[in-house]
């Protein structure tokens, strides 16, 4: 694979599984140092054996998004190690699936805090040092953040808050030349919809995704590489993929 990313520096935030970890060992093959940041740390300890062993830089994070102190935490120890920052995937993310009446409302405290308040603290953490190195922000969306379904809305309400903060960001930061990347995967293979409470809505999401062809993490990987090693003066916005059988 080629270098493009030698001499930089990336987190990961949700590294620990999915489309998270594959993002790291895609950005690691691609040459960048990789601060890999969850709450698991065997699963984090696992990776980043991989990753030395295939030659990378490497630094694990004992990281909760949903926390602010770590988050700063996170980025500070990253550009103590490495440096600087120049690319952030803002990743981590739950998906407690689930109608309105009747929902548990710790999920959507859960949901809120990680996938929309812990994004927003990792960038405000992370901008200076990506404005001083002309950086990247990708921020880990959903085709649920240009859609919306019954049983899925603050799932929805918080993917749609990441698109609005993310454009935002963008117009504020451009011309600063940090560019903000918005990745919207459809059906993606991963543990996301173990962790759902709602049986019902657990059963339904399962049914779907195993009657189709899913989208492998290393898929969105590939997607997040490609958009971070574009020339400077390209911006790559947003970037939906869904697997060919998902309608
Ligand atoms: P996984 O469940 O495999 O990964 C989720 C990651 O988020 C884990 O590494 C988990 O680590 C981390 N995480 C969760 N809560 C926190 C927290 N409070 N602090 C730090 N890390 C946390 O699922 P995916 O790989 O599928 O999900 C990654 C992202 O992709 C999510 O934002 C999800 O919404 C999005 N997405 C996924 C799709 C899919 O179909 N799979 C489709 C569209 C978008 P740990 O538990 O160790 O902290």
């Amino acid at each position: 694979m080629s270098q493009q990313l030698q001499g930089k520096v990336a987190l990961v935030t949700g590294a620990s599984s999915g489309i998270g970890e594959a993002t790291a060992v895609a950005l690691a093959e691609a040459g960048a140092a990789v601060a890999i940041g969850a709450r698991r740390a065997d699963r984090l300890a696992g990776l980043a054996q991989r990753l030395t062993d295939a030659g990378a830089r490497v630094l694990t994070l004992d990281l909760d998004v949903t926390d602010e102190a770590s988050c700063r935490a996170a980025v500070a120890a990253t550009v103590s190690e490495f440096g600087g920052l120049d690319v952030l995937v803002n990743n981590a993310g739950v998906m407690l699936l689930g109608r309105i009446n009747g929902a548990d409302t710790t999920d959507w405290t859960r949901m809120v805090n990680t996938n929309v308040l812990g994004l927003m603290f990792m960038t405000h953490a992370a901008l200076p040092h990506l404005v001083e190195r002309k950086g990247a922000v990708v921020q880990m969306s959903s085709t649920a953040g240009r859609t919306v379904r019954a049983g899925t809305g603050v799932y929805n309400a918080t993917k749609w808050g990441v698109n609005a903060f993310s454009e935002s960001l963008r117009q504020e930061v451009y011309q600063d030349g940090v560019r903000v990347v918005v990745v919207e995967p459809g059906i993606v293979a991963t543990e996301l919809r173990e962790h759902i409470t709602d049986a019902d809505a657990k059963a339904s999401i399962v049914r779907s995704a195993e009657s189709i062809r899913q989208l492998q993490p290393e898929d969105i990987a590939n997607a997040v590489v490609w958009a971070v090693t574009q020339p400077a003066h390209v911006s790559v916005n947003e970037i939906l993929v869904r697997p060919t059988d998902q309608g």
